[in-house]
């Protein structure tokens, strides 16, 4: 049973994806703090006022995190690609809530970068408090699991050895479409992958992790609380346009998509930013 968080009538809601149909559950208007494993297990369904996916607009499925947690370098083709050694630590850094946008929002091409870049991910969303979760403990702290493309921007990336500046734009990060619960998707080799018009870019599975999920949720809940609607982006493959020969960045009416098998795929359109200083 996939969820999803979305607006209709003025309204923020969050509903159970039943094909082409979201029956909104009593009470909860976003995925999010509110949503605990158990808290979303006991919502209500109100069938009457169910919509058509088609009538509603999606939100980024978790639409305000307190936390976005990012991983770098976490599959071995795309440490292999930036020539580095493999790390012995997961490679952390983070986002904003105003850095995600919905299922069929656009991308914005910010005027000031050159080379805005997709990134394919997997995305952990957290369902229970915790602080150094023990690695045995960690898949107990799993809401669901959901996509990100991790756009970012390389020339703002590479200004210095911190990646916030490059990964952290206003509205470039799509996240959804749907939650989908832990057991209802097996992600022992699931296909992470990025299609650009015909062309497939990254094509490589979830096996192939360099950090995996629960040693994920024990390094960065060591430091800090974990959260229900806390998001965990667990890193792309190999195949990023920075690195490919010649190199290749989205353009103003690109239409990108990335996915993961069983849990989801995205597909944005890409535009220039319209600028408003201020
Ligand atoms: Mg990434």
């Amino acid at each position: 049973m996939p969820y999803a968080s979305y607006v209709h009538a003025g309204q923020n809601r969050v509903g159970r994806v039943d094909g082409e149909w979201l029956i909104p559950l009593s009470w909860l208007t976003e995925l999010g703090r509110d949503t605990t494993i158990e808290a979303l297990a006991a919502a209500q369904e109100i069938p009457g006022d169910a919509v058509r996916v088609s009538d509603v607009h999606l939100r980024p499925v978790i639409p305000q995190p307190d936390k976005i947690v990012c991983v770098g370098l976490n599959y071995h083709a795309h440490v292999g690609e930036t020539g580095r050694e493999l790390p012995t630590y997961p490679v952390l850094f983070t986002k904003f809530a105003s850095s995600l946008i919905g299922p069929s929002d656009d991308i914005l091409l910010p005027p000031e970068s050159t080379q805005v870049d997709y990134e394919a991910e997997l995305a952990v969303v957290i369902g229970r408090t915790g602080r150094r979760i023990p690695y045995e403990k960690a898949y107990d702290h799993v809401l669901g699991y959901t996509v990100a493309n991790d756009i970012t921007m390389r020339d703002y990336q590479y200004k210095t050895h911190q990646w916030l500046a490059g990964k952290a734009w206003d509205h470039s990060t799509p996240l959804g479409p749907y939650l989908v619960l832990p057991n209802e998707v097996d992600l022992s080799a699931a296909e992470v992958r990025t299609v650009l018009g015909e062309e497939v870019l990254q094509s490589s599975d979830t096996s192939h992790l360099i950090f995996d999920i629960p040693t994920l949720i024990a390094a960065v809940s060591e430091f800090t609380t974990l959260l229900p609607g806390d998001v965990i982006l667990t890193g792309t493959p190999g195949g990023v346009g920075f690195r490919r020969e010649p190199q290749l960045f989205l353009r103003d009416g690109d239409e990108i998509t990335v996915e993961v098998a069983g849990v989801g795929r995205l597909t944005n359109r890409v535009r220039a930013e319209t600028v408003t200083a201020g």
